[in-house]
């Protein structure tokens, strides 16, 4: 990408760091892979031991140990040790044992990471802003050393995955989601940078707790918190024009009205809405492949009005309109259940972002209730209601349909509606099955079922790749609608059969790639782009990827 010398270049041996302070800088360091004339260049000689270490003799070595390591939380260490240590061996191994380290870097290992984030706290990494920091947040960003930040993923902590709040700790997360954008999609790391607005906690064990980095009071809401917001997305704007921002587990009482605030106005997006939104749509494109139907021949009943469950609603509602129905219709294929039971138009006090699913209906106390008066052909869970959808709600599935849809997006593993098993199990094998996390394949007779994974970062990296790449100034609805139809698309192109609702994590930066010139293509036909067209379009993207090489300095 832009702003990172070509690989294998002879460069200036007069700009590099020298002797411990190169083996000090992540990004240039190459550990025992320094060549001698290098070792000799760069006054390296006696502080390597001797051998001269190929990069796939590093990567044997960093796996040795890694699985050495007693549980994921030690696993999730000794990665971020190498990452802060050799960022190019970092990711070598991230790309190459995507499949078993996605867990690890993200959920559900990042969750525990975050809890313990100030018990294992190491070396720092991204960019604190706190509410103390009004009126200085320009100055804050100055600090950072990147100049051509392309990324930018920020938190406020509130809501973290399913743990909730968990005040700067959540730092764990632009950390994590940042290096999937690279892993997955190429981003230069160089280019990207993670961000927590360090607003509080109300987290009592975090405030009792001598060892929280974050500052010690309770959550700062109101015009001050928008006024921090505001603050850092102009100076984010200012210093690096153009930047993508995206929201991460914000909770539901500033997610949605920051994300209505900026969506017109800079590139942003949230990735617990739009994200989530794209990556279950296209399973359940994928799931009318399977079943010969079509989207808008669907009936949805959700479990959760939350963040995703209406994220994922808006867009199925936008592909529907696609389709050819029109907007009331769609809504009315989408029907939501909360803990309040069916989202009704007469149901008092209900949040803004529900009101456009709440039907002239009559209410229904919880979801077996609500499931047989829509008698859906899809049930979406997105509660954090472990085992919600009981024997009993998934068996009515099943005799209401010859292939009931079953998403049981809840995380982590622990809070899924139902496991994959039950599903498969209770329909006979005739469940077209996803979940949040992962679950292994099972047998039923005799056949072997692959439940699909509905992971975000099927979307988020390679949207991000296509916006870099055009240089995009906005991320739109449409960006996320093509993104879930090429996902869909790879599902089906994977080479895994009729049955893949998703394509395997291990294809995933070829997935990337293709997202990415989907993106890229609707920034330049709809004049949001501000770099220019290239003639060919996917090789100026695969061109774009970065790739974890060591350079040769001489
Ligand atoms: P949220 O807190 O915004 O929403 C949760 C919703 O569930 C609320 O509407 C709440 O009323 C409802 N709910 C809670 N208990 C209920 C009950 N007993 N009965 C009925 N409804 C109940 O959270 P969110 O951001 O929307 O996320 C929800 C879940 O989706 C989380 O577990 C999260 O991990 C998961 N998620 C999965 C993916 C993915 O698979 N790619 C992405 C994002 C979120």
């Amino acid at each position: 990408m832009a702003g990172r010398p070509p690989l294998n270049r002879e460069r200036d041996i007069a700009d590099l760091p020298k002797g411990a302070d190169i083996l000090q800088n992540p990004r240039l360091n190459k550990d025992t892979a320094f060549t001698e004339r290098e070792r000799a260049a760069l006054g390296l000689r006696g502080l390597l031991p001797a051998h001269i270490d190929s990069q796939e003799e590093q990567v044997e070595r960093a796996m040795e140990n890694y699985r050495a390591k007693p549980n994921d939380l030690e696993k999730y260490i000794y990665l971020t040790a190498v990452h802060d240590r050799n960022e190019t061996l970092f990711y070598r191994i991230l790309i190459d044992h995507i499949e078993e380290m996605m867990p690890v870097v993200y959920t559900p290992t990042v969750g525990l990471a975050c809890q313990r984030y100030g018990h294992i706290f190491r070396r720092t990494r991204g960019v604190f802003i706190s509410i103390l920091d009004l009126g200085k947040v320009d100055s804050i960003l100055a600090n950072w050393p990147g100049e051509d930040i392309r990324v930018i993923v920020v938190t406020d902590g509130e809501r973290i995955l399913g743990l909730g709040d968990l005040g700067a700790n959540g730092m764990g997360i632009p950390v994590g989601k940042l290096s999937l954008y690279t892993a997955c999609a190429g981003i230069d790391p160089a280019r990207t940078l993670p961000v927590t607005l360090d607003v509080g906690t109300n987290r009592r064990e975090l405030l009792d707790d001598p060892l929280y980095l974050g500052i010690h009071r309770e959550r700062c809401r109101g015009e001050d918190y928008d006024r921090l917001v505001d603050e850092f997305i102009r100076a984010a704007n200012e210093r690096y024009p153009g930047v993508m921002i995206q929201f991460e587990d914000f909770a539901n009482i500033n997610s949605f009205r920051l994300l209505e605030r900026y969506r017109d106005e800079v590139c942003t997006f949230n990735d617990d809405i739009q994200g989530t939104a794209a990556v279950a749509l296209a399973g359940l494109h994928a799931a009318v492949r399977i079943k010969g139907s079509a989207l808008k021949e669907e009936r949805i009943l959700f479990l959760g009005a939350g963040g995703a469950g209406v994220g994922i609603g808006e867009l199925i509602v936008k592909a529907m309109m696609e389709e050819g129905l029109d907007e009331g219709d769609a809504r009315r294929r989408c029907w939501f259940v909360d803990s309040k039971g069916l989202v009704v138009k007469s149901r008092e006090k209900l949040a803004p972002h529900k009101i456009p699913f709440a039907h002239e209906i009559e209410p229904a106390r919880d979801f077996a209730a609500a499931l047989e008066r829509m008698k859906p052909t899809a049930i979406i869970g997105v509660s954090g209601m472990q085992g919600s959808f009981s024997e009993a709600i998934v068996r009515r599935m099943a005799e209401g349909n010859e292939r009931p849809v079953i998403f049981a997006l809840s995380n982590p593993t622990s809070k899924a509606e139902c496991t994959a098993e039950d599903a498969y199990r209770w329909t006979g094998g005739r469940a077209i099955f996803a979940s949040g996390s992962p679950f292994d394949p099972v047998e039923i007779g005799g056949r072997t079922l692959s439940p699909g994974q509905g992971n975000n970062a099927y979307i988020f990296p390679g949207l991000g790749l296509g916006v870099v790449a055009a240089g995009a100034t906005r991320v739109t609805d449409e960006m996320f609608l093509a993104a879930a139809r090429v996902l869909a698309d790879e599902a089906a192109a994977c080479g895994l059969g009729e049955e893949c609702v998703y394509p395997p994590l291990s294809r995933i930066r070829k997935v990337s790639a293709s997202i990415a010139v989907a993106v890229a293509q609707i920034a330049y036909r709809r004049g949001l782009s501000t770099n220019p067209q290239p003639e060919d379009l996917p090789s100026y993207v695969a061109e774009e990827m970065y790739v974890p090489e060591y350079r040769r300095y001489v």
